[in-house]
């Protein structure tokens, strides 16, 4: 047995001596069941509570569950600007078997939002960001996803990737039946690392081939086929099954994941989102025009949303914001905000 660290938060609804003792004891019990902890395993706990909760010391509870040999304390919690309010946080020492990084941490109520990272399972979050070419979209979902230790999928590198493919084996893109009868051939994965998400080609990376203009074009272009959207949007429900996902596309809200908990779709000026793409690819060192830019996005924007299948278009649900005159601070704070109020609202 070694010593580990078993870190836990909980919210109250009322600064009273039962909400407290209740709650702090619900949350103890979680720490422990989750992690197969007995009584006599605990070496010590350590309690803060927010300081508009003055009824009862939160170690109380701990020993209410007949917890009597551990060391326990109460601490006041730092009183941060804009910090969770009615909040009890606990750190238990306690021998355990397994590594520390098997240890499950447990966050209830509105603590949630504090570890967003850990929302798994019945708790995991899926939020849905579509909107035309230079949106800003991948920018922001980069962010948001990291601030909430969200996985970030790009969709539309998927797509790139069945083009770069056709453009590689010299398939022309243009030909529908071409394309399909080599899709069996194309495997496309995506690797978490600690660069981010990388995007496999048939076991290649190619994340950083894939933003040419006119891998660009034979995207918007594959991206019409039945065929390749279904092969496509299966593996995207696949990555978005697994973990909490900020995804981006075209066709996220309304088709591959319809029941995202949060969607967003973005949108602003052409000439503006043509800026923006420009100044990307300039400094990825790949030559262009701001001219080209602009026409590809204006071909992209109408072949993406006068397509058959899964036509670029805003969910019903989703949450329109317009980003030509808002900083990407701005944005991603926005976002953010969106998400963690769906969080407390699922208290
Ligand atoms: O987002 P990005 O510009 O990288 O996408 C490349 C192309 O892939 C888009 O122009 C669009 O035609 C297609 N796409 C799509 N559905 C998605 C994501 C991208 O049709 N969910």
């Amino acid at each position: 047995m070694s010593t580990r660290a078993v870190r836990g938060a909980t919210t109250v609804k009322e600064n009273t001596r039962g909400a407290i003792l209740t709650e702090t004891g619900f949350l103890l019990r979680e720490m422990m069941e989750k992690n197969s902890l007995k009584n006599e395993d605990i070496i010590c706990i350590l309690f803060t509570a927010t300081e508009d909760l003055n009824t009862a010391y939160p170690a109380a509870a701990a020993r209410e569950l007949g917890i009597v040999s551990a060391g326990l304390l109460d601490y006041p919690e730092l009183k941060v600007k804009g910090g969770l309010k009615m909040c009890i946080r606990v750190l238990m020492l306690t021998e355990a078997i397994v590594a520390q990084s098997e240890i499950k941490h447990v966050y209830l109520n509105g603590a949630k939002i504090l570890r967003t990272d850990l929302l798994r399972d019945e708790n995991r979050v899926a939020v849905a960001l579509d909107g035309p070419a230079g949106s800003g979209k991948s920018t922001i979902a980069k962010l948001v996803a990291k601030e909430l230790g969200f996985t970030y999928i790009d969709t539309g590198a998927m797509y790139r990737s069945v083009a770069f493919y056709c453009i590689d084996k010299d398939i022309d893109y243009n030909n529908e039946l071409q394309v399909i009868s080599r899709l069996d051939n194309i495997n496309i994965a995506v690797l978490s690392t600690k660069m981010g998400q990388r995007y496999l080609l048939n076991g290649d990376d190619v994340t950083d081939l894939i933003r040419s203009p006119e891998v660009s074009e034979g995207a918007s272009k594959v991206a019409t086929y039945k065929a390749v959207r279904e092969k496509l949007v299966a593996l995207q429900r696949e990555c978005a099954a697994k973990q909490s996902v900020i995804m981006d596309g075209r066709d996220i809200g309304t088709n591959v994941l319809p029941n995202a908990e949060v969607k967003v779709f973005m949108e602003g000026q052409v000439e503006e989102r043509a800026k923006r793409r420009f100044e990307e690819l300039e400094l990825k060192g790949i030559t262009t025009t701001y001219e080209e830019i602009l026409e590809d996005i204006k071909k992209r924007d109408y072949n993406d949303s006068h397509r058959e299948h899964n036509p670029l278009r805003k969910a019903e649900d989703a949450v329109l914001l317009d980003t030509t005159h808002m900083t990407i601070e701005e944005v991603k704070d926005y976002i953010v905000e969106e998400i963690k109020k769906h969080i407390k609202e699922e208290e």
